[in-house]
């Protein structure tokens, strides 16, 4: 017999928020973590505005804004220290998403305040359990304990045991460079720094200059060919090359990494009752800052479509979507963080041309494009746009079922709303200039409990009969 709908395997950020987000949807979950403590030092360092909403939507909104703030923007400069693209964002701007684009963020506070909010919600968490093995949906810890799950979500990072158990490669999207990362306490507050995150395109040595949370700031400095892990990690040559910004007086080290940034996507999301999630599925270089933020994008998925399927809201059909849709969404994350790797080498090259495309290559953000969304309105696999009302963000009204918004003149029928009240979806009644060229003329907008667009329809009736297609109870 399973001893919880969902066993997760790794506390970090990912586990930590799928273990949140699950008892927030009502299923039993344990969570396991080989290790008793956070990862003490800062890897992820900035969140976009999604991933805010997902804060917000957790209940965690204020403990996230207490160890976070707002980016002033990003820049790229060229070997002269010319802007080569840029830009910045005034204090106060908010996004389609209704927080501000981009916030640095202290990882380790995040990841505490995560872990303590599942416990508060209810989540068994277990720690010093290393898994060791797996068989089917039955893991076994390297003591010889074992714990069986309805379904076991593998957020164990990069070197993932349950992705290398269950046999799934990883795919290369070719990206391989090394990295050194430091981190440092800014002990001068007159030093002078840029408030934006700086992309130094040097042919001499890339650099990425990125302004933290609070007086934390790092620098990632790109090996030259022939340069050695070692010595680009010593403290002599850190100090060296933080020279130009500052003295040891002014920036106290705090860690020195060296990583190889690398691009790789788990050829499978999914085998059977077991799915991955995070690092274990997806690396990707950290330019645009979206490691972390996809796994949370994988948690907030595949979790509500678990918790319809443990309600009978849903068949294993619906589960099928989550290999479908987030694979190829955060492969199109990945395209984007080489592309801007490319991007910042093609500028240190002299490519003058080579940025015209834009960051990212010019390419539109990933959205969902499959799985359970229908209809071919152009905004169908978007997150729905919050727009912020007087007492709050638009989110609070929808709920965290199912949401069928439009206006108070739209005609549902009794019978129709009560096959989608079945399912836990509610109507949300609004005013169409609130969602321009969105709703309005008898538009119903279907919008999942993770906040993406799975149709604008003018003729529910049969939109619903496509859902029930796709594994929806509500034919
Ligand atoms: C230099 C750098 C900068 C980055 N910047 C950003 C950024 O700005 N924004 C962003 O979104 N992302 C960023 N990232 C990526 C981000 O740090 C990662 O994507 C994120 O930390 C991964 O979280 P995770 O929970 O999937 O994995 P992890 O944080 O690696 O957590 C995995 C957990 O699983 C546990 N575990 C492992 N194996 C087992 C086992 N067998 N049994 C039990 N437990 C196990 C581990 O102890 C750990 O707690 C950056 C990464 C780097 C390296």
């Amino acid at each position: 017999m399973p001893e919880a709908d969902l066993v997760i395997v790794g506390c970090g950020p990912v586990g930590a928020m799928a273990a949140l987000r699950a008892r927030q949807h009502g299923l039993s979950v344990i969570a396991l973590d080989r290790e008793s403590e956070v990862y003490p030092w800062p890897r992820a360092v900035s969140m976009d505005d999604e991933i805010q909403r997902l804060f917000a939507t957790a209940g965690l909104l204020d403990g996230l804004r207490s160890c976070s703030s707002p980016f002033g923007g990003a820049e790229f400069l060229d070997h002269q220290g010319h802007r080569a693209i840029g830009i910045e964002l005034p204090v106060g701007f908010v996004g389609p998403n209704g927080h501000p684009p981009v916030v640095a963020f202290d990882q380790p506070a995040v990841e505490r305040m995560l872990r303590e909010a599942a416990i508060g919600a209810g989540a068994d968490l277990r720690f010093g359990a290393d898994v060791a093995a797996l068989d089917g949906n039955k893991l076994t810890l390297s003591d010889g304990a074992t714990i069986t799950g309805r379904w076991v979500l593998g957020s164990d990072g990069a070197r993932s045991t349950v992705r290398r158990q269950l046999g799934i490669e990883l795919e290369n999207q070719g990206f391989d460079e090394d990295w050194v990362v430091v981190d440092t306490t800014l002990l001068d507050p007159d030093l002078s720094l840029s408030s934006l995150v700086t992309q130094y395109c040097d042919p001499d040595r890339i650099v990425t200059y990125i302004p933290g949370h609070g007086t934390h700031r790092r620098w990632e400095f790109q090996f030259r060919e022939g340069e050695t892990r070692a010595e680009m990690a010593s403290p002599e040559r850190i100090a060296e090359l933080l020279g130009p910004w500052g003295s040891p007086h002014q920036l106290q080290v705090d860690r020195i990494a060296v990583y190889r940034f690398h691009a790789v996507v788990a050829e499978r999301f999914r085998v059977g009752d077991v799915f991955l999630a995070g690092d274990a599925g997806h690396q990707m270089p950290p330019f645009n800052g979206q490691g972390m933020c996809s796994g949370m994008r994988d948690v907030e998925n595949l979790i509500w479509k678990l918790a319809a399927v443990a309600a009978g809201h849903a068949d294993e059909r619906l589960l099928d979507t989550y290999n479908d849709e987030r694979r190829r969404h955060v492969a199109g994350q990945v395209e984007h963080a080489v592309d801007a790797g490319r991007l910042i080498n093609a500028i240190a090259e002299g490519g003058a041309d080579s940025f015209e495309a834009g960051y990212g290559g010019g390419r539109e953000f990933p959205h969902l494009e499959t799985g359970l969304r229908c209809g071919n309105h152009r905004l169908t696999g978007h997150p729905f746009p919050q727009p912020l009302l007087e007492d709050g963000g638009f989110d609070r009204q929808l709920g965290d079922g199912i949401a069928l918004v439009t206006t108070a003149s739209t005609d549902i029928s009794a019978d129709l709303m009560d096959r989608w009240a079945a399912i836990g979806a509610r109507r949300v009644d609004t005013r169409p200039d609130l969602f321009p060229n969105l709703v309005g003329d008898g538009t119903v907008v279907v919008v999942r409990p993770d906040r993406y667009i799975a149709a604008v329809t003018r003729d529910l009736v049969s939109t619903s009969a496509e859902f029930a297609e796709l594994g929806l109870a509500v034919a």
